[in-house]
């Protein structure tokens, strides 16, 4: 990727932050600024791969300038410490460490590092995958009109996932929320299983072309009600000895009152609610996180129109 970034930056104006971990594409005549960060946490390396195959393509003499007239492009590659360990994070997870005035761990440094240069992009796509196997990529995001519009311009069908702006975590803020309360807006989005795979690289650099097309058009439509968006129904927290049944993946099906796991004493642990499980926690990160896992649905009550949706239909039948 390092190529591509020097043969990109032939065409722009470039300013490479002292850590080399930020690169800034200055157009002239700059209507707006326009940025893809990846690798916020250190080894979900996949957008890494997706962010190098996106500028490879982009590397030809004014490509970039002429599909993309009067923006400027921000690169952000996140937790390269982390990503160089192959690990989530070294200190700290930093996509909860925004809006800390703490400098006290890596990542909160790196936060600050982030905040002077991500605080002026009006778009952000912010690219992440999974700890365990999604039967679908998808999009995660505070839950503001501007979000979902956005995320739903970018694709046309994976589902958009809401939280409460603010209250993603009780760890702390990331980078999509915080860019939220600059007034700006930001997406994330969930390629798939953590790792090099090549059909999410080649979705993720899909993605980026389709985000910078509509970025430039001003995501120009509104959206506000599709059957794709979803919201946490209920939480499945963690209590002692409780753990989750193997094999769960993300946007998996449930159904209220499913089997989802079992406690110390033997007793079932039922699904309080049908929907969509999320962020799946077993071992060593069920250790570490107040919560098994999350279970998302739609809105309002599901509507005739999710039969004709694939992600959905495995729900329905
Ligand atoms: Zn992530």
């Amino acid at each position: 990727m390092r190529e591509a970034l020097q043969l990109l930056k032939e065409q722009f104006v470039e300013m490479v932050n002292e850590d080399q971990r930020i690169a800034f594409f200055y157009a002239q005549n700059s209507e707006r600024i326009v940025s893809i960060t990846v690798g916020s946490h250190g080894d979900e390396v996949g957008g890494f791969a997706a962010l190098g195959e996106f500028l490879r393509e982009c590397v030809v003499a004014g490509y970039f300038q002429r599909r993309w007239p009067r923006t400027s492009f921000l690169v952000g590659l996140g937790n390269l410490e982390a990503a160089l360990q192959n690990r989530r994070y070294v200190e700290r997870d930093l996509d909860r460490s925004f809006g800390t005035p703490s400098t006290q761990f890596l990542e909160e440094r790196i936060a600050k590092i982030y905040e002077k240069w991500f605080a002026w992009t009006q778009w952000n796509l912010d690219v992440h995958q999974t700890v365990l196997p999604s039967r679908s990529p998808f999009f995660i995001g505070p839950a503001a009109a501007r979000v979902r519009s956005m995320a739903m311009q970018i694709h046309p069908e994976i589902p958009v996932i809401g939280f409460p702006a603010g209250g993603f975590s009780v760890d702390g803020t990331p980078l999509d929320d915080w860019i939220l309360y600059q007034g700006n807006v930001s997406v994330s989005v969930e390629m798939g299983q953590k790792g090099f795979h090549e059909e999410q690289i080649r979705f993720g650099k899909n993605l980026m072309f389709r985000f910078l097309d509509e970025a430039v058009r001003g995501f120009s439509q509104t959206l506000s009600q599709s059957p794709r968006i979803l919201e946490k129904k209920a939480v499945v927290r963690k209590t002692p000895g409780l753990v989750l049944h193997p094999g769960f993946e993300n946007l998996q099906s449930i159904r209220k009152g499913e089997v989802l796991g079992i406690s110390q004493g033997g007793d079932s642990l039922l699904a309080p609610e049908s929907g969509f499980v999320l962020f799946p926690k077993y071992g060593e990160l069920a250790a570490c996180s107040s919560e098994l896992c999350q279970i998302v649905g739609p809105v309002d009550a599901m509507p005739a129109v999710y039969r004709s949706s694939a992600i959905f239909s495995e729900a329905l039948s």
